[in-house]
């Protein structure tokens, strides 16, 4: 796989990101530019994304299993991205599309630190583990 086109995927999900801040403000708190509040949830999403432990081979945010939010901002985010998800096909059908792509590939193992099985192939022999 090719480096640029990851680092476009991950240049892409702080659009995608922003765009959905922005989509959530506009309908929820201001007509134009973003509130102190929603700018704060921006710049925290694009600061995670910088420190984001997959680098380039990051999965798109919903499926990531590492949830690198801190709490409040985590809720803030939810929210954002149940109003703006089904919205992002209208308004933003390019950035949608592709990010529903992003979506279908497969979470990578994170370097360096084992990641859970999905809960369905979770078998926990009792006692096999302590
Ligand atoms: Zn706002």
């Amino acid at each position: 796989m090719p480096a640029g086109r990851d680092t476009r995927r991950v240049a892409r999900e702080r659009r995608t990101i922003t765009a959905m801040i922005a989509m959530y403000c506009r309908d929820h708190h201001q007509r134009r530019g973003l509130c102190e509040e929603c700018a704060g949830l921006a710049a925290h999403a694009d600061k995670r994304l910088d420190h984001c432990p997959y680098g380039t081979a990051k999965p798109t945010c919903v499926q990531c299993p590492i949830h690198c939010y801190a709490p409040p901002m985590r809720e803030r985010a939810r929210e954002v991205m149940r109003h703006a998800g089904p919205r992002m096909l209208l308004r933003h059908p390019v950035l949608a599309i592709a990010h529903l792509m992003d979506g279908e590939r497969a979470v990578p193992p994170l370097p360096g630190r084992r990641v859970p099985p999905p809960l369905s192939d979770q078998k926990a022999p009792a006692g096999s583990e302590r």
